[in-house]
């Protein structure tokens, strides 16, 4: 678990704020509220109330309001995947991100254990070349130079086109390009902004493949087996997204179903060989940018998940997860949208994503690629797509996993207080009044929130948090 924050804070309003909750007659009440929150650094408040009525004779059965509230609000946790704005929600995000994953390698969750014996292939697609960048490339336990080319001279910026240096795991010049001027700044935005729409290919390339392999027509093969997968973005240090997918070969009816005898480890890894270097996209006509073919990078790694070895699910489901709570801002770009009151120049991110945020905005500004919405996606440098996304049959879904914890809690609460729980089944009237009433903790909640859930005290301060780029999950 990452528990990253700013250093905690504690001004003397913020002590003593504290010392009246804790003597104040509300405290229990605040202590169970925040400790649901589960450390949320940044919760939603909301007023309001919840009647449920018996909707034949309008009988009220139950009714909740956030008056008895402490501070007359009801708290409720962001639930953001990003580490950098609240690590508690990321960090459940993370666990069922990961538990979902994992279902769908080794059973559970509504998924059968026999899903083991399925053939499953963990994937990664990375990016072409848009221009050399410092590496760090480790060969037996040895860091190599980084770009070593002998006699290679400048290129026309007069910069030197070689790069011997070893560079450590913290230099600031890694994914920096070693000319930003001979780098290829739109081609870098464009995959982003064209990626998904290239995973969406490559996935409807890999369905024709398998069939072809097995001998099958696209209907056949839909009729025989289904092909499922979860995938995540990962941004490199470049500022290009990648993906890594765990790619599975079931039956007709999904995990539940056994594969044909066809669907071998072998055939799923063949059909993505060869399925990955068939796929293009071609960037839409601008004035000045004209269309381009954007293709996968080369570097392609596939590799079987199995139960023991080298690549188990367990470790996969592990990756999978640490990746889906990185976003953008890991690589020091912004983790929120950029708008026009904003001066570029000022923004504090690298130099880097400064000029692939100067080239979103250039670009979404031209006609022809206003549908890539570049400059909406400015701060996360062209990329609009989901960070994880799966296939309907892969397995449960992250809204389930929300639904029986919300469930459980209420059970819990009204077990706690001698209510009974109502059934889906119960025919009631629920009618609800809420009112957005802001967002975060005093800073005395903050303080006992941290206490309560073990993470780091921070204080939300809305009017410097949406410039906030304050940590990442360990980048590898
Ligand atoms: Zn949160
Ligand atoms: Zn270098
Ligand atoms: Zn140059």
């Amino acid at each position: 678990m990452t528990h990253s924050s700013a250093a905690p804070l504690v001004t003397p309003l913020a002590a003593f704020s504290l010392a009246a909750y804790l003597d104040g007659p509300d405290y229990p009440r605040l202590a169970a509220r925040l400790r649901r929150l589960n450390g949320c650094a940044q919760p939603i408040r909301l007023r309001g109330r919840v009647e449920h009525r018996d909707p034949l004779t309008g009988e009220q059965l139950h009714r909740y309001t956030t008056a008895h509230e402490p501070g007359g609000v009801l708290r409720v946790a962001c639930k953001t995947r990003r580490a950098s704005r609240c690590p508690a929600c990321a960090e459940t995000y993370r666990a069922d991100t990961y538990q979902l994953i994992r279902a769908g390698l080794v059973g559970g969750k509504g998924v059968p254990d026999s899903v083991t014996s399925h053939p499953a292939a963990f994937v990664t697609l990375t990016a072409p070349s848009f221009g050399p960048v410092h590496t760090r490339r480790e060969k037996n336990g040895h860091v190599q130079p980084c770009h070593p080319r002998r006699n290679a001279g400048s290129c026309p910026h007069g910069r030197p086109a070689s790069c011997t240096a070893r560079h450590n795991t913290d230099d600031a010049r890694l994914g920096e390009p070693l000319c930003p001027d001979c780098y290829d700044y739109a081609g870098s935005v464009l995959f982003n902004a064209l990626a998904p729409e290239l995973w969406r290919r490559f996935i409807l390339a890999l369905r024709r493949r398998v069939a072809k392999a097995a001998g099958l027509t696209l209907a056949e093969l839909n009729a025989a087996a289904t092909l499922s997968f979860a995938k995540v973005a990962e941004y490199q240090r470049r500022g290009i997204v990648h993906f890594h997918a765990v790619i599975r070969l079931d039956g007709p009816d999904g995990p539940t179903s056994p594969p044909p005898s066809w669907a071998t480890y072998d055939a799923l890894a063949e059909a993505i060989t060869q399925a990955v270097p068939a796929v293009s996209v071609t960037t839409p006509d601008a004035p000045v940018v004209p269309s381009r073919r954007l293709t996968w990078g080369t570097q392609l790694d596939v590799r079987p998940i199995t139960t023991s070895g080298d690549l188990t699910d367990q470790a996969v489901a592990g990756y999978i997860a640490k990746y889906a709570t990185k976003a953008a801002e890991c690589l020091g770009t912004l983790d929120r949208r950029i708008g026009p009151a904003d001066n570029l120049n000022a923004l504090p991110v690298t130099p880097h994503a400064r000029r692939l945020i100067a080239e979103c905005l250039r670009l979404g500004s031209l006609d022809g690629l206003a549908a890539l919405r570049l400059t909406e996606w400015a701060h996360m440098l062209g990329f609009r797509g989901h960070f994880s996304t799966k296939s309907r049959r892969y397995s449960t879904t992250l809204g389930a996993l929300r639904q029986a914890r919300i469930t459980h809690n209420q059970q819990q609460h009204e077990t706690s207080t001698g209510r009974l729980p109502l059934t889906p089944e119960d025919q009631v009237l629920v009618i609800a009044h809420w009112s957005y009433a802001g967002r975060g903790l005093t800073p005395g909640e903050s303080i006992l929130s941290a206490a309560l859930s073990g993470y780091p005290v921070r204080l939300y301060d809305p009017s410097s948090s949406p410039q906030g780029r304050s940590t990442c999950p360990n980048s590898s």
